[in-house]
């Protein structure tokens, strides 16, 4: 059965149209015409939402963590999302990368935002240390400080045995 990738690339997990798995079948798709479907063609670039104010100079200490946490957290919550996806796929069969194209596609959309938030926090990172203030950020994500090479085989085996590993200890 063909797939396409949900708008909410599974990350909503009460989501109505993928239940949070990330992906629809295309006859659900092409009945209600729905967006995902714009992300092959082109149509619709993958849109980036920014989640620093303007006048990030100008708010409070308060303010400035309020805005890293959050960024923190989107970047806790795809890389939760990235792993579950890596989770699936078969990596000891010959042909999971033409059985599981969808997956890789989805995981290469998230990793391009989880780029995004990763240039955000800098900016934020930024501001924290010309306001002098001490900041201790922690990500709650093994893959929220990785680099995903979606066409790399070998990292993303390394990445979910080290993920293994580390959940075991
Ligand atoms: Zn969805």
């Amino acid at each position: 059965m063909r797939s396409e990738i949900c708008t909410c690339q599974g990350l909503n997990s009460n989501c109505k149209k993928c239940f949070g798995s990330g992906f629809v079948s295309t006859e659900t798709v092409n009945k209600s015409a729905s967006k995902s479907a714009d992300y092959k063609k082109g149509k619709k670039k993958q849109q980036f939402e920014s989640l620093i104010s303007e006048n990030l100079d100008l708010l409070s200490k308060n303010e400035v963590e309020e805005i890293a946490i959050k960024i923190i957290g989107g970047l806790d919550l795809k890389s939760k999302k990235q792993m579950q996806i890596l989770n699936a796929i078969p990596f000891n069969t010959t042909t999971f990368r033409r059985d599981f194209g969808d997956k890789f596609e989805l995981l290469g959309l998230i990793e391009a935002e989880k780029q995004h938030l990763r240039n955000e926090l800098l900016i934020v990172d930024q501001e924290i240390m010309l306001k002098n203030y001490k900041s201790n950020f922690k990500f709650k994500h093994f893959l929220s400080d990785k680099d995903l090479d979606v066409t790399s085989n070998r990292q993303l085996k390394e990445l979910i045995r080290e993920y293994k590993k580390l959940k075991n200890n």
